[in-house]
């Protein structure tokens, strides 16, 4: 059983030292437990959190323990009445080949492997975050302009096409000319604008005639720095991530924009409110989950997968992940035996 466990906490990126790759004999299942078999395991950003020990809404990952992580696994073995072998199940075995489990948080899924990984990204926990953020907090109104960053990944990719669905304008900031392409012609956004781009935020005045009235918070620094000064009055801001400064060691360089940003939420009346997804909607899943399927079913939505083979490569593919490498919701195919 090849697991991969954390080794150092990072400063800065992680590096050669963050994680280490070990290998233990396959457990064998004792009273109710099922042996689970990873086929897939999601890579997300908050995963940065879970290897720093600065105070968090999660507690982190202990050193030499094996990182955490959403998985789609097959049940091996069974000793438990609910599951039967050859099961797909969604879970939480982390960064490992093999897990046992007593049953308590799976989830199963149907039957076919190739709609497995969708669990992960769009019919999952980054779905659910784009669904609830947009329209439980920033409530989107037809002819409103909303703005996501991150535009082509596993949140950004769907916030801007539900904005679409529910009568807005949708802006899609993205690193590079083909993401951006992307989020344009495949996805149906208005708009799709290079954060790297020098002349960037005169892009983003241009492609914002109308000013902003939602911007769905994904990565913060520069970007939200070109978005302030477009916030129309009543603007609402879910703040779901702000993944430009998850390795960063200092504060970002002056001036201070805290004022600026305080003055603006007071004289604009703006809203600006955090989430963390299951801890503020977890009853909702169910609702979500219904009408994501249908959009699917009807064509309305897409969405892209950026598949790496090999538990190996997490790490590397990790690192990616926090410097736009990724194309998509990125996922580990840990096996496809
Ligand atoms: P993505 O699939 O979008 O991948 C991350 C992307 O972030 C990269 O591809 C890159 O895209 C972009 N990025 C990285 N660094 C920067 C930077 N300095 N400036 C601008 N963009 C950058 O990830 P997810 O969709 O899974 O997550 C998106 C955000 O949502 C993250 O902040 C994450 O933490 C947050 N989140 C929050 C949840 C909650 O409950 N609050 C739940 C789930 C996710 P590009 O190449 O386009 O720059």
């Amino acid at each position: 059983n090849r697991s991969i466990v954390l080794q150092q906490r990072p400063h800065g990126a992680p590096d050669a030292g963050t994680f280490r790759l070990t290998a233990t004999p396959v457990p064998a299942p004792q009273g109710n437990q099922v042996l689970l078999r990873t086929l897939f395991l999601s890579l997300d950003p908050y995963m940065r959190g879970r290897i720093s020990d600065a105070p968090s809404y999660s507690a982190p990952v202990e050193i030499g323990a094996v990182m955490v992580g959403a998985t789609v696994s097959r049940v091996e073995t069974s000793r438990h009445p609910d599951f039967e072998v050859g099961q797909l199940v969604l879970g939480y075995s982390g960064w490992q080949d093999y897990a046992l489990s007593d049953g308590a948080g799976l989830n199963k899924l149907g039957d076919d492997v190739t709609l497995a990984s969708r669990a992960l990204g769009v019919l999952g926990m980054p779905g659910f975050t784009a669904y609830m953020g947009l329209l439980d907090i920033g409530q989107p109104k037809a002819g409103d302009t909303v703005v996501v960053a991150a535009a082509s990944g596993a949140v950004g990719s769907l916030v801007g096409q539900i904005a679409r669905i529910k009568g807005a304008r949708a802006v899609g900031i993205a690193g590079g000319a083909d993401k951006c392409r992307y989020v344009v012609d495949e996805l149906g956004f208005d708009a799709g604008i290079d954060h790297r781009a020098p002349d960037f935020a005169q892009q983003l005045v241009a492609a914002c005639p109308a000013g902003i009235d939602v911007y769905f918070e994904n990565v913060g620094g520069a970007v939200f720095d070109a978005v302030l000064p477009l916030l129309n009055t009543l603007a609402r801001i879910p703040v779901c991530g702000l993944i430009a400064d998850y390795n960063a060691t200092e504060l970002p360089p002056g001036p201070d924009r805290l004022g600026l940003l305080a003055r603006t939420i007071l004289t604009k009346r703006i809203k600006m409110q955090g989430f963390i997804i299951f801890d503020d909607y977890g009853p909702h899943f169910g609702k979500f989950f219904a009408q994501m399927s249908q959009w699917l079913k009807d064509g309305k939505i897409k969405f892209r997968e950026d598949i790496v083979d090999g538990l190996e490569n997490a790490p590397q593919a990790f690192n990616g992940l926090l410097e736009g490498k990724n194309f998509g919701k990125l996922v580990i195919r840990v096996t496809q035996d």
